[in-house]
C-alpha cells in the first residue's frame, strides 16, 4: 500500500504532464473505484485547468482553475502510467519522461485490464489510473476547502512540515492507551505514515511497537527524549525514501511509464527470520501481528 513516500513520488511523476495543464479529454472507464466517482466527473474536469497539483497524507489534491479540488486516493494497488511527448520537459531532469524503475505488486497485464480513468492533458501528456483491487478512488471537493472534505479535514499533521515538532507528535500520543506502532497508523496522529514507515521509523528509534503510546509523552504533555528519537527517525525515514523515490525517477527509465511503489531497502520491514541490522546486535527480526497487520522488529533493540 503506497505510503507518504510514494505518493509524493508518484505527484512528481504525474505533476510534470498535468501541472498547469487544462483537461483535453477525461475517460471514466467505470463509474466507480472504491466509490461511485463524482456525476459527470469526465466532463466537469475536461476544459479546467489543474493550476497546482499538492498532496496531503497518502492523497494527492489537484486545484482547478475555478478553485474546486481533485481528489485522488491510490487506495492498496492503484497506479498511475504517466505518457509524455518526446519534446516535453527539456531543460530539467524529466522526470515524468523516465518514471523510474518500480516494484510492483500485481503484474503490468492486470493494470492494463484494469485501466479505469485517463486524463489527456494540453501539452500532450497522458496520465493513466489502473487500479485492480479498486481501494481507491477519485472525488471532487466542489467547495475548494481541505477543511470541509470528509477525508482531509480527519488529517493530523503532515510530517515534513516544519509544524511537525516532536511536541505535535506528543499532543497526538498524550492520551493514547494503545501500542504506538496502532497509534501512528492512526491518519489523525501523523497524516501518510503506512505500515513499512511506522515499521522502519520504531527500529530506528530503538522503541518497542507493543510500547504504550502514551508512556512516551511526560505527565506535563512534553514529549520525552524517546519521543524526539522516535520524531527524528519518522522523519527521516520518510526523507530517504522520497528522495530514493526521486533517484528512481531519474535513473531507471521503464518502458511503460509506470509509476508507484520502488524499489527500497528496509532496515526491518518484511525481514522476518532475518538477522538484526544493527551492528553486533545477533537476534532475528520477529513479525507480530498488530491491529491486523504485521509488524516487524527486533526483541532486543526496540524496547
Ligand atoms: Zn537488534
Amino acid at each position: 500500500m503506497p505510503e507518504l513516500p510514494e505518493v509524493e513520488t508518484v505527484r512528481r511523476g504525474i505533476a510534470p504532464a498535468m501541472e498547469g495543464r487544462r483537461f483535453l479529454h477525461v475517460e471514466a472507464k467505470r463509474p466507480d473505484l472504491r466509490f461511485p466517482l463524482p456525476e459527470k466527473f469526465a466532463s466537469r474536469l475536461e476544459g479546467r485547468t489543474l493550476t497546482q497539483l499538492g498532496r496531503r497524507g497518502k492523497y494527492l489534491i489537484g486545484r482547478l482553475d475555478d478553485g474546486a479540488l481533485l481528489i485522488m486516493h491510490l487506495g492498496m494497488s492503484g497506479r498511475f502510467v504517466v505518457e509524455m511527448p518526446p519534446s516535453a520537459g527539456s531543460g530539467d531532469d524529466m522526470p515524468a519522461a523516465r518514471p523510474g524503475a518500480f516494484h510492483l505488486d500485481t503484474g503490468a497485464n492486470a493494470h492494463a485490464l484494469h485501466e479505469h480513468i485517463i486524463f489527456r492533458m494540453e501539452g500532450g501528456g497522458v496520465v493513466r489510473y489502473s487500479d485492480p483491487r479498486r481501494f481507491g478512488f477519485m472525488t471532487i471537493e466542489e467547495t475548494g476547502d481541505e477543511g470541509q472534505n470528509q477525508f482531509l479535514r480527519v488529517l493530523g499533521p503532515e510530517p515534513l512540515e516544519k509544524a511537525f515538532k516532536p511536541s505535535v507528535l506528543a499532543a497526538g500520543l498524550h492520551k493514547r492507551k494503545s501500542p504506538i506502532k496502532t497509534a501512528l497508523l492512526d491518519q489523525a496522529v501523523v497524516a501518510g505514515l503506512g505500515n513499512i514507515y511506522v515499521c522502519e521509523a520504531l527500529f530506528r528509534s530503538g522503541i518497542s511497537p507493543k510500547r504504550v503510546a502514551a508512556t512516551l509523552v511526560k505527565q506535563s504533555g512534553e514529549p520525552t527524549d524517546r519521543l524526539k528519537k522516535l520524531h527524528k527517525a519518522i522523519r527521516e525515514v520518510l526523507a530517504e525514501a522520497i528522495e530514493a523515490g526521486g533517484s528512481s525517477l531519474r535513473d531507471h527509465a521503464q518502458a511503460d511509464g509506470s509509476l508507484g511503489y520502488f524499489q527500497h531497502t528496509f532496515r526491518v520491514y518484511d525481514r522476518e527470520g532475518m538477522p538484526c541490522t544493527t551492528p553486533g546486535c545477533d537476534t532475528d527480526i520477529r513479525r507480530i501481528t498488530q491491529s491486523g497487520r504485521s509488524t516487524f522488529y527486533c526483541g532486543k533493540c526496540q524496547r
